[in-house]
């Protein structure tokens, strides 16, 4: 389906845009205009005013930033349950993979379109599904209506795992691999992306891993899996490989700038210089490592993996981990984490917080060069945040205003691709309320399906 040439658009006088131009500039009194999906001017509204545009939007009482990235978000069964699990359960993956692997195409389809459209409110312009959705012919409808860029990738591996994942042998993993490249990359004129998504190098063998970065290569595109350290992982590597988890991963060629390790919990100095030696970039969840009592004092390396300039976006991880898509939460999470887990304020900056939600996000995830800031040229993805709401009051500091005070509720307007896909707090590519009844529906069908229960609450429910 074509669309009309997409209509030219004036944010005019916004109160700030906050640029992540090389500058780091901040536009007090600016105007971006929009021509054919790009950014094509951004700068004082004075200096603008003569530029025309077919729709102006009066910017007097928002905030301007680059669209969000989010680096790592399983966006699948989740929704249909959100919130079974206790917070107590420990590790619920063999409830989360028995699900996942349970939905039918339409549950599928109904439940991505939920996750996009928390995902579209709170700002979010570009995500990685790492692996979970089985179904994206299901789902392409839901990336098309919707406008977002999705970046999506066929779940493998070839090893015994102590959850239920898609295994296959080496030669099959890595044609459905191929196979899948071939069909998705650039759909959508270019909104889909297409990864290689091994699940993690425990459950793939190097005979997999190996020819999967190389289709990677191939395809000018890039590898995603989850990888942690720590003491005991390193015990484990030491043993089998002799060498650590990110050693054995860079030995086996599976390294450099289009990888994106996700979590990277536990690694050491020589594994962050091994990153940072290859340019192997990371995807971090602070709101699942808090969450989940993952010990952000004891193997939370942002702050030195930023040092060393490892490129890092930040990934809401899934709703039944973090439990929201609110990046906006996330970066304030990745914000002020830090300073409490190293007793030190000066760890990771508010501005630092926004680099990793936009530009450096999107350097990480091989978009840099389209989004990520507000420049000439670049793609128009753009996030307008409405300042007449009380946790923006009052406001001197735009960066700290957003990142301390502020969340995703007041994300007024969202455009990706130059298209609105956010008009003042309302979408149209779906009926809301409607669709949470459906997805409530599935999610009840899908339990009474698997046999997955958990207590309904600890408090009596009468
Ligand atoms: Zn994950």
């Amino acid at each position: 389906m074509r669309r009309m040439p997409d209509p030219s658009l004036k944010i005019d006088q916004a109160r700030y845009v906050v640029t992540l131009d090389p500058q780091r500039r901040i536009i007090a009194d600016g105007s971006v205009l929009i021509e054919r999906g790009r950014i094509s001017r951004v700068g004082k509204a004075a200096e603008m005013a003569g530029a025309t545009a077919d729709r102006v939007i009066d910017g007097r009482h928002l905030v301007v930033t680059p669209g969000f990235v989010n680096g790592h978000m399983h966006i699948s069964y989740a929704h249909a349950v959100r919130g079974i699990f206790p917070d107590d359960v420990g590790s619920p993956l063999d409830s989360v993979f028995k699900l996942q692997m349970a939905m039918t195409e339409e549950e599928e389809h109904l439940t991505s379109l939920l996750g996009i459209v928390e995902l579209v409110k709170n700002g979010t312009v570009c995500f990685v599904d790492p692996g979970s959705t089985k179904f994206p012919d299901a789902c392409l409808q839901a990336y098309e209506d919707a406008g977002i860029r999705v970046i999506l990738g066929d779940c493998v591996t070839d090893q015994a795992a102590p959850f239920p994942l898609p295994r296959y042998p080496a030669a099959e993993a890595i044609q459905r691999t191929a196979a899948f490249l071939e069909k998705w990359h650039g759909r959508l004129g270019g909104r889909i992306r297409a990864w290689a998504m091994p699940f993690s190098a425990d459950t793939c063998s190097a005979e997999l891993l190996r020819p999967l970065k190389r289709l990677a290569d191939e395809h000018r595109t890039s590898l995603t899996l989850h990888h942690n350290s720590g003491a005991k992982a390193r015990q484990d590597y030491q043993a089998k490989h002799g060498l650590r988890p990110t050693e054995y991963l860079e030995s086996i060629g599976v390294m450099g700038p289009n990888v994106v390790l996700a979590h990277v919990l536990g690694i050491d100095d020589t594994e962050i210089d091994c990153m940072a030696r290859t340019g192997t970039a990371a995807a971090m969840c602070p709101i699942t490592a808090a969450k989940g009592g993952r010990g952000v004092r004891e193997h939370g390396r942002l702050p030195e993996l930023v040092a060393k300039g490892v490129k890092v976006a930040l990934g809401c991880d899934s709703p039944n981990n973090s439990n929201h898509l609110d990046i906006v939460r996330a970066l304030n999470m990745a914000a002020i984490q830090y300073k409490d887990a190293r007793q030190d304020m000066r760890q990771i900056p508010a501005e630092t917080a926004l680099e990793l939600a936009t530009l450096t996000g999107a350097q990480a995830l091989g978009v840099g060069d389209e989004i990520g800031s507000l420049e000439a040229g670049k793609k128009a993805d753009l996030v307008l945040f409405d300042t007449q709401r009380p946790e923006w009051q009052a406001l001197f500091n735009p960066i700290n205003n957003l990142v301390y005070n502020a969340d995703g509720r007041s994300v007024h307007t969202v455009i990706i691709d130059g298209r609105v896909v956010l008009d003042a707090y309302r979408q149209t590519f779906v009926d809301e309320p409607r669709l949470y009844g459906r997805v409530q529906e599935i999610g009840e069908r899908l339990l009474a399906r698997t046999g997955v229960s958990f207590p309904r609450s600890r408090w009596p429910m009468v």
